[in-house]
């Protein structure tokens, strides 16, 4: 194992290599969705709707115009012309289908907060959604205050999910008052009585709807979401004993709304049509029991193709957004008729769909380690243990032909040496000798593989394993938790460097030192690979990464892990004419902040350590001037990034 190649020497002459390669390699296009793609100068460009044709600004010209603001990486590209987009998109999908369809009610989007609350994102959601008649979904009292501040009263609806107190109740009924359209979404049997209360106390009468459970099961991850184990949502003999109360109360014409959650990122356009199915089934019914209704919310579950394969598998979906609104549609129309049930208002909560496009974790490289032999041939020496001999012996043999036994020896003479230096029998120089020696057979094996026309069975892992280990500097505990918690797979591509082949495989490891602080599973040309094609990495020369598609989720289930903080982040907005402007940069955490919130008082370890600086000097083991530079290192890093900075 050698430390950072300074010369890297895995193709001697890179072959001539076009951009258009680089976007097939790493199924750009597929997983893009038109807004990423990469430029003649070999840059990713995003693209976006600018007066009806499309504008692209190259990421580069952006990680520029951060670092002359003082923005380091990593950092947090967010472009709100992503999340309008996909606002507009949604709800001109749903109205298209709508209008093809001959559907006779509205379609109304509502955003759910817990997918990204950002207050810049949420921002951008108000402005953009105001358009639309586009609300917002809480699942807290805490969410609920940001919707009533940022939402206008008759623009958009108000869904509350979740477990309300009194607190939470007397606020959303009050807000009726105001003109918002804010409807109490029951999940227990148990909420009612503090509904009841509360409204017969302040005089409002609620808007009321139910959350059932369907039997409906779901593939993909979130599956856990739905069927009727689900731990969300009435269950029919609940439905029954509420719809029996509301009744006794007279308040069964505030019952106007039927929700339900399938759970995330569902795969399966068939699944999709299977829940709404069922819900029309409530949701007659409902109305054959005397509720008002009016409304369906299908909840969220809309997928993103992350890895751009078009399929049911868990990180893509087999339908395209048009599909997803016509089918839905079409579902309940088919399901109501015959029966003299109007077409409700439907609404959606699609927060993954919204806002996974408009934001980018950027980073750089570091370090790197290869697993590479050194440039020599190793030289046995005659006195050698007869095993290095043997394993010496299989390097002049590797061949196409021998190459499966070839492998399968060197494995078993790198085993039997390693075993002799546990035991004490040989010394440090000849294990690496060793080393050395099956680092040139297996990498032999790999360039003879490369020349056949097909690679036989029993080396699948092969290239993994001599995979560089790339060094970002970045937290997949910060910035991607979802990659570490449920194997998530976001797409990854160097930002740059696309005009040049890239002749290195690598895995990404962060900097927390964490052995699950890396990335392992990336996509390549519509498939999963355990490795990623990368550049050589040339020391002094910055290599920039991107991670796509990170809007959903991953910025507050985020952890301190190593006490790694927020990253910083800059809101951008792009132009019509394509120049751009930095509409919000925010700093990342600093070593003080993270430091705080573990209940450090930055101010009280200075002193601490000042203290013990002071005895030093007392002691005359340091200067006052050596203490005086200890001291200003540790305020300087107090102030400073919790990321490596330059
Ligand atoms: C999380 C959640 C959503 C969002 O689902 P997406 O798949 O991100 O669209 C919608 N509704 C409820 C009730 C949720 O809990």
């Amino acid at each position: 194992m050698q430390k950072a190649a300074k010369k890297p020497r895995a193709v001697v002459n890179p072959v001539e290599w076009t951009p258009a390669e680089s976007a097939e390699l790493y199924g750009i296009r597929n997983w893009g969705a038109g807004y990423f793609d990469i430029d003649e100068h070999g840059n990713v460009t995003v693209s976006v709707p600018a007066n009806g044709a499309r504008v692209a600004v190259s990421l580069m010209d952006l990680i520029a115009g951060m670092q002359q603001r003082g923005l380091q990486m990593p950092a947090l590209l967010r472009l709100d012309n992503l999340l309008e987009a996909q606002i507009a998109l949604l709800n001109e999908s749903f109205g298209r289908a709508i209008q093809a369809l001959g559907y006779k009610a509205e379609y109304h989007g509502v955003f759910p907060i817990k997918v990204n609350q950002q207050c810049a994102v949420i921002e951008e959601i108000a402005r953009v959604g105001a358009r639309y008649g586009h609300g917002l979904e809480c699942g807290s009292k805490a969410e609920l205050l940001i919707a009533l501040a940022y939402l206008e009263p008759d623009k958009g609806y108000i869904i509350c999910n979740g477990y309300k107190d009194e607190e939470f109740v007397d606020l959303a009924l009050q807000s009726l008052r105001l003109g918002f359209k804010c409807f109490f979404v029951l999940e227990t049997p148990t909420e009612l009585p503090l509904i009841l209360e509360a409204s017969r106390r302040l005089s409002v009468r609620p808007m009321l709807g139910i959350r059932v459970k369907l039997a409906a099961k779901v593939e993909g991850h979130w599956n856990e979401s739905s069927g009727d184990r689900s731990i969300f949502g009435l269950t029919t003999a609940q439905i029954v004993e509420l719809v029996d109360a509301l009744r006794e109360h007279e308040l069964l014409d505030c019952l106007q709304l039927l929700h339900y959650h399938l759970g995330s990122q569902i795969p399966n356009i068939r699944d999709i049509r299977g829940g709404v199915l069922e819900a029309c089934r409530y949701y007659v019914s409902l109305k054959q029991e005397g509720a008002t209704m009016g409304f369906l919310d299908l909840g969220g579950g809309l997928g993103v193709d992350y890895d751009g394969s078009q399929t049911n598998s868990n990180h893509s979906k087999n339908y395209s957004l048009d599909e997803y609104s016509s089918d839905v549609i079409e579902t309940i129309m088919t399901a109501l008729a015959g029966t003299d049930v109007a077409h409700p208002v439907l609404i959606t909560e699609s927060g993954r769909a919204t806002v996974a496009y408009s934001s980018i974790l950027l980073f750089n490289i570091l370090d790197v380690t290869s697993y590479e032999p050194g440039e020599a041939a190793p030289v046995v020496p005659a006195e050698e243990h007869e095993l290095v001999k043997n394993l010496h012996e299989v390097l002049s043999g590797v061949s196409i032909k021998t190459a499966k036994e070839c492998y399968n020896d060197a494995i078993h003479y790198r085993e039997e040496i390693r075993d002799l230096f546990r035991r004490g029998q040989i010394r440090l120089r000849s294990l690496s000798l060793a080393e050395n020696i099956f680092l040139h057979i297996v990498w032999d094996i790999l360039a003879v593989l490369q020349k056949a026309k097909r690679v036989p069975a029993g080396f699948d892992d092969l290239e993994e394993s001599l995979a560089d280990i790339y060094y970002g500097n970045f937290s997949v505990f910060q910035s991607l938790p979802d990659v570490w918690a449920i194997e998530q797979v976001f797409p990854i591509i160097p930002v740059h460097r696309h005009t040049e082949q890239p002749t290195r495989r690598a895995i990404l490891a962060d900097i927390t030192c964490d052995s699950d602080g890396k990335v392992d599973r990336f996509i390549e040309s519509g498939g999963l690979r355990r490795s990623l094609p990368v550049h050589p990495f040339v020391e002094g020369q910055p290599y920039y990464f991107g991670v796509f598609l990170v809007g959903a989720y991953q910025e507050t289930l985020g952890d301190l892990h190593n006490l790694m903080g927020d990253t910083n982040v800059a809101s951008v907005r792009i132009r019509d004419d394509g120049s751009f402007e930095f509409a919000r940069e925010m700093s990342g955490d600093s070593i003080a902040d993270v430091l705080s919130y573990v209940e450090y008082q930055p101010q009280q370890l200075l002193e601490q350590l000042r203290r013990t600086a002071e005895q030093a000097v007392r002691d005359e083991r340091i200067t006052l001037a050596q203490r005086q530079a200890l001291l200003e290192s540790f305020s300087a890093s107090l102030r400073g990034y919790t990321y490596y900075e330059d």
